[in-house]
């Protein structure tokens, strides 16, 4: 069992006049098994989340209560949680294998023989069998990381919580690291915290992610509610690269005024924006979203500033008034600096948030006739 609740937790560092809210009245529930993201920008909060769910931080307020037991003050080592760092934390004049067997040596009863049968499980595992005689001075940063990773699979925790284990790997390791410890994860059937603010981690390692602004939660979903179903301007910012673009409104009865361009509203985008009843209005549009288009009445005629070619896409770059907007087109398209495109944000493609609290109002249409594989939904 690994059921994990983090309740109403609050972490506050300094004194009254210099006051920090790392972590603000968070509540997260992660059940057993579970593979959670926490993901947000760089001081967000995210390691002081996990430092105290791990008892290296204690909690200004709330609790950490794991299989139903309050763990809240219990010391790190009594928790049955096990912790990988981003810069792996090996103690330099060990071995692989002496700095996997530590933990268990130290805060178990096991026999020299169960060790050694847990290290030489787990290195298998990791495929560094090989290395266990290499001190981490001798082995890659990869390499290192997985150690890092044996020495928590070996104690065989409830919980295991991540903070950004794969940031000092190089990008094609990071990648090949970020599959491994997907399949690990679920083979070990462990329940996982994982703290990164890489977004393309968030999106493809997490069963969920939770997103993190100011120490506050702002939304806990699958990444692709999250992606799809933002429920406010910041989490339709943060997940998703390149951004979502964001145009800054007016509405007029059924229309969006912006210093480029008019935007008529369908009549279900109309009523939605009218029930809100708000005026001040965000239009939000993915990259991808955009579409070239000379007969909508929307469509905006546009000037491509920059054309980057990845090869698969293209993004595009062009100024709606003093916005700087991106389109990804297929990479087979050929579009250069200069070019003009008349190009349209689709009706059920856009998203639109209430510009004074950032909630969002309503976002795009899901439906699974996007799918042109013949794969559903
Ligand atoms: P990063 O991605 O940069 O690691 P993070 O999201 O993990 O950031 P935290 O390290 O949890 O953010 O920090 C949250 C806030 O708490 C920041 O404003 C940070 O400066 C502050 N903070 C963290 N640790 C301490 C500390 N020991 N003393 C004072 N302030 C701290």
């Amino acid at each position: 069992m690994g059921e994990l609740e983090i309740d109403q937790l609050t972490k506050v560092f300094g004194d009254a006049t210099d006051e920090v809210v790392a972590v603000d009245d968070l509540d997260i529930e992660i059940e057993d098994g579970e593979f959670l993201v926490l993901v947000g920008p760089s001081g967000c909060g995210k390691s002081t989340t996990l430092r105290c769910v791990a008892g290296l931080e204690s909690a200004s307020s709330g609790n950490i209560v794991l299989d139903g037991e309050t763990v809240t003050d219990q010391k790190p080592k009594e928790r049955n949680m096990a912790m990988v760092f981003q810069n792996y934390a090996l103690y330099p004049h060990m071995t692989a294998r002496e700095n996997m067997a530590f933990g268990l040596k130290m805060t178990t009863n096991l026999s020299k023989a169960e060790i050694d049968e847990r290290v030489n499980e787990a290195a298998e595992m990791m495929g560094i069998h090989d290395l266990l005689d290499d001190q981490p001075g001798e082995l890659s940063g990869g390499q290192q990381q997985r150690v890092a990773l044996g020495r928590a699979i070996v104690r065989e925790p409830e919980v295991f919580l991540m903070d950004e284990p794969l940031s000092n790997l190089d990008a094609k390791l990071r990648t090949q690291m970020r599959t491994e410890l997907q399949e690990l994860q679920q083979r070990l059937d462990v329940t996982t915290i994982y703290v990164t603010h890489d977004q393309t981690e968030a999106m493809t390692m997490g069963d969920r992610i939770a997103v993190l602004n100011g120490g506050e939660l702002q939304q806990i979903g699958t990444p692709l509610e999250c992606y799809h179903q933002p429920t406010n301007h910041f989490v339709a910012g943060f997940i998703g690269s390149p951004s979502m673009n964001f145009l800054t409104t007016r509405r007029s009865g059924q229309t969006l005024n912006h210093k480029a361009f008019k935007y008529r509203l369908s009549d279900r985008l109309a009523r939605t924006v009218e029930q809100a009843d708000s005026e001040a209005l965000t239009l939000g549009i993915r990259p991808e979203d955009i579409r070239p288009d000379d007969d909508d009445s929307n469509a905006i005629t546009v000037t491509v500033t920059v054309a980057e070619p990845l090869g698969d896409a293209t993004y595009v770059y062009f100024d709606v008034g003093d916005t700087v907007c991106t389109a990804s087109i297929p990479g087979d398209l050929t579009v250069s600096e200069g070019d003009q495109l008349s190009v349209v944000f689709p009706q059920d493609r856009i998203h639109l948030f209430d510009r004074h609290t950032g909630e969002s109002i309503t976002n795009r249409v899901v439906s699974s006739s996007d799918d042109t594989w013949g794969i559903s939904a």
